[in-house]
């Protein structure tokens, strides 16, 4: 079987019955879970577990698709755990919230460590030669990742490629928007991190996706398939191509293939399992313009009139304060005005970053990213 290859698998609904049996085709369809694991691995579920927010919003991997994955696992003879570090707060309580640890209890399945960190050395890194991997991840022999398809603000998409981010610990990820804060060089640190852990499979949760303002406050959307590839850049590429955006686009597809970690020729993919004509949106509402090298340092010299920037709706913040605790600049580009709760936060766009942290962990979709007329324009003229 050519390493490029992705199972596209019609799944209506989230009926654990329906998914499992979906699964389990795609995987058969690779060549069988024999194909991809030893009985009496222990390999660990790393599903997306951005935040805490309701199954229905369409946030986090679905619990019917981590709760396929882990019996799967457990049927095969593995030794299942789980884990992800959400964009802050604890990961536990955001795997309660977000419904994968009720699925887990019942499975007997342990949250593994994601608090802690092993500095791993990665030499064989582009950008990066080490990370600081949870010590969960560490101690597992493999990983099954499981991202949900979702756009994503400063990268466009989440998917496979992104998922792996999760790996690291806490507000440590938070250091890496500092040290890459344009899409080309953090997608670059992405494709390094996948390249060190290596999962040994990607199950991607697309049966309901999530478009507009993701990856915490987009909207639900009804995609219907299961992708399933353990190439995680033609998995990418394959979820572009559903929703006609280039998959060279998305910078996490163009450095994955420059570095070496997939393909993101959609010619030289090689689909199984259900036809793709029948899962294409068309109007599903992703930025589409360019996000080349050459306009992203345009765009870092003209950050304010042409980059889109996070804007708080007033009427929607609750002044909870999050968005001030995830943002990663010293000092903060958004904060509380003399420190008075009482009010929104508000920004400061002359130090903002545009890494887009705050406007992905608003739990009340208070942050808007608004593209000024000029970047519209500009937008328009590089398309
Ligand atoms: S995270 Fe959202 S709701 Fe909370 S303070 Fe910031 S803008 Fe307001
Ligand atoms: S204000 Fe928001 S977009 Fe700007 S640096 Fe802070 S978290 Fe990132």
């Amino acid at each position: 079987m050519p390493p490029s290859t992705v199972a596209l698998i019609h799944c209506e609904n989230y009926e654990p019955d329906n998914v499992k049996s979906a699964i389990e085709r795609g995987i058969s369809l690779l060549g069988g879970m024999r194909h991809f694991f030893q009985s009496g691995e222990s390999i660990l579920l790393k599903p997306n577990l951005l935040s805490g927010r309701p199954v229905e919003k369409a946030v986090t991997t679905h619990p019917a698709v981590f709760k396929a994955a882990a019996e799967l696992g457990l049927d095969f003879g593995l030794k299942i755990t789980y884990g992800d570090s959400p964009a802050f707060g604890n990961p536990l309580t955001v795997a309660h919230r977000a419904g994968l640890a009720a699925v887990a209890e019942k499975l007997h399945l342990k949250f593994d460590d994601f608090e802690n960190s092993i500095l791993t050395s990665f030499p064989a890194g582009n950008l990066v030669k080490h990370f600081p991997i949870a010590k969960g991840v560490r101690s597992a022999d493999g990983l099954i990742s499981l991202p949900k398809l979702k756009t994503h603000g400063l990268t466009r998409m989440t998917g496979a490629v992104k998922n792996q981010f999760g790996c690291i610990p806490g507000l440590t990820k938070s250091e890496y928007h500092i040290k890459f804060p344009d899409a080309d060089h953090f997608s670059q640190m992405l494709v390094d991190l996948t390249l060190c852990l290596k999962p040994r499979l990607y199950i991607m949760d697309a049966i309901i996706a999530m478009e507009g303002n993701g990856p915490g406050n987009g909207d639900p959307v009804q995609m219907s398939v299961l992708l399933i590839s353990s190439d995680p850049v033609a998995m990418d590429t394959v979820a572009c191509e559903l929703f006609e955006v280039p998959a060279d686009t998305v910078p996490t597809n163009k450095w994955g293939t420059i570095f070496g970690l997939g393909n993101s020729n959609f010619e030289q993919i090689k689909l199984v399992g259900d036809s793709i004509e029948a899962f294409y949106q068309p109007d599903f509402k992703v930025e589409r313009g360019s996000l080349s090298t050459k306009h992203q340092r345009i765009s870092k010299i003209f950050k304010n009139q042409v980059l889109a920037k996070p804007v708080i709706q007033e009427s929607r913040c609750t002044k909870c304060g999050s968005c001030v605790k995830v943002c990663p600049t010293t000092p903060k580009a958004v904060d509380f005005l003399n420190g008075d709760k009482n009010r929104p936060p508000i920004h400061n766009y002359t130090t903002c970053i545009r890494c887009y942290c705050c406007q992905e962990v608003c739990p009340e979709n208070a942050i808007t990213l608004e593209r000024p007329m000029l970047g519209r324009i500009f937008q328009r003229l590089i398309k």
